[in-house]
Parts: C-alpha cells; sequence; structure tokens
C-alpha cells in the first residue's frame, strides 16, 4: 500500500480498503517499533449500563415524572415569607397554580412552587410558554424561573423582542452567566429547557469542594456549556456559596406572569466513580 494526496490536500490510502488499525500497524512495524498491545487490554466490559428506554419524544423510563397534564402531586407550595429550608419538604401544601389545558399555568400572587421530592445532580426537561400577548417589558415580560436546588435560577422570560440586561434574559443563569445565544421562540409559542445540572460540593468545614455546574440547550439549541456558577441566585449583590443539603427540591417561580409549564420531568445523574 502506498498513500497519494487526494484532490483535497488530505492524505488518502491507495490499494485496498485499510482500517485505520491496520495502517497504524503497518507504519510502526515499518519504523521499526514495539508491536501495539492487543485491543483487548483497552476494552472495558463491566459495569453494564444500565438499560433505559428512551421513546422517541416521549419520556425516558427512568424518569421521575414531575408533571405530565394533569396532576399536580408532585408540587407543594411555598410561602412568599418562607427560606429555603431543606426540612420543610413534608407538609405537602396544595399548589394554587391551575391545571389548564394540560398545562401548569402560574397563579400571579399565589407563590412558588417546588417538588416534594428532594434532587441533586440531574438532568432536567421542561416546556414553558411565555404570554401570547406580551404585557411587561424587561424582566416584566412573562418572567418566571427554575430554581435547581431552590437556589440557583435559569431564567424564564419572553426574550424574543425583549431587551433587558443579558444575563437576566431567557436561558441566562441568571446574574452570572447570560446565554451563549438567543433561542427564544415567539410570544405563546412553547419552547424546551433542557438542563445537566451538577451539584455543589461542600467538605464538612462548609467550604466548596466543586461549584454547581450547568449546561442548558434551550429549544435544542445550547445556550449553557457547562458553567461553573459563583453561588446561589442573588438580585443584588455577589452570590456567595453557603453550605447546603446534596439534595434539594426544584422550585419554579411565580414573578407575577401567567407562565405555563408542561411536560417536566426528571432524571438523576449517576456520575462514575472517580479515582
Ligand atoms: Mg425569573
Amino acid at each position: 500500500m502506498v498513500l497519494k494526496p487526494a484532490s483535497n490536500k488530505r492524505w488518502r490510502l491507495a490499494g485496498p480498503a485499510c482500517s485505520a488499525v491496520v495502517l497504524t500497524c503497518a507504519l510502526s512495524a515499518a519504523a521499526g517499533e514495539k508491536a501495539l498491545p492487543p485491543p483487548e487490554e483497552t476494552e472495558v466490559w463491566q459495569p453494564v449500563p444500565p438499560k433505559v428506554d428512551a421513546p422517541a419524544n416521549g419520556v425516558p423510563s427512568d424518569a421521575t415524572v414531575l408533571f405530565a397534564g394533569t396532576d399536580t402531586d408532585a408540587w407543594e407550595r411555598v410561602d412568599a415569607s418562607e427560606k429555603p429550608d431543606p426540612g420543610k419538604t413534608e407538609g405537602g401544601r396544595p399548589i394554587r397554580w391551575k391545571v389548564v389545558d394540560g398545562a401548569l399555568v402560574v397563579t400571579p400572587g399565589s407563590g412558588d412552587i417546588r417538588t416534594r421530592e428532594v434532587f441533586g445532580d440531574v438532568q432536567l426537561h421542561l416546556e414553558f410558554r411565555t404570554l401570547a400577548q406580551p404585557k411587561g417589558e424587561g424582566q416584566g415580560a412573562s418572567n418566571s424561573g427554575v430554581f435547581l436546588m431552590e437556589r440557583y435560577e435559569l431564567q424564564v422570560l419572553d426574550s424574543y423582542r425583549n431587551t433587558t440586561y443579558v444575563n437576566g434574559q431567557a436561558a441566562s443563569v441568571y446574574k452570572q452567566y447570560p446565554p451563549l445565544v438567543n433561542a427564544s421562540r415567539p410570544p405563546g409559542e412553547w419552547q424546551s429547557y433542557d438542563v445537566l445540572f451538577l451539584a455543589p460540593r461542600f467538605a464538612a468545614d462548609g467550604s466548596v469542594l466543586a461549584p454547581a455546574r450547568m449546561t442548558v440547550l434551550h429549544n435544542g439549541v445550547l445556550v449553557q456549556h457547562d458553567v461553573a456558577l459563583r453561588g446561589p441566585t442573588v438580585y443584588q449583590g455577589q452570590p456567595r456559596y453557603e453550605a447546603h443539603a446534596a439534595q434539594l427540591p426544584l422550585r419554579l417561580q411565580d414573578h407575577g406572569d401567567q407562565v405555563a409549564f408542561r411536560n417536566i420531568w426528571v432524571r438523576a445523574i449517576a456520575r462514575p466513580v472517580t479515582k
């Protein structure tokens, strides 16, 4: 076999088809190098990844469904005066948001809602719809939010043709990271967020071992890529971590606008054990 330059200036093989491995071996042997170890040496067979059914446009079989169109039992109301507290998920105060045509719609003034179950590292999917007839502008245009662990806000806003500070527009990690691009759809259309969230890790003395990290697809478009959060979301001042539980509820924000949500599910991420 010989190598010849192809028309696109890259080298190609002349003669019979040959795999990259065979080519590498041939070149190594020609150079008098030691033979490579057998390929089996780098094959891993255990543990076998768990099987998950992943139907097209459906919910993965290992997901926890948080809202599928009717049942709101996964959620409880959060009093506006109440500070996030990992010990308060029992009690189950019924939410005052409404289910309308299969969507969970914010009832302005009724307060945030949060899951009764707690989560740490997750893959999250949800869909949201801003108001078809925008009634505000800036931060007042269909504002809501997805708070991972009740602390870290992925902003929900009508940002189709609505100007605001960029680290507060839709798909921003609020006041920390603007989205890479603006993938917003027009007002009144359903949109999706797919989120990979890694919870922060704290040492026994409360210091931060690893910050929270977030990757987000907005309508299938990458808008946040593995950003390291600087701390919990704050409206004023700089964020600062305070140690908290490894798992906490997911929270949705009542910001006074009738934003709708649907098809909300979450999967725990099993992180590989590091040595
Ligand atoms: Mg918000």
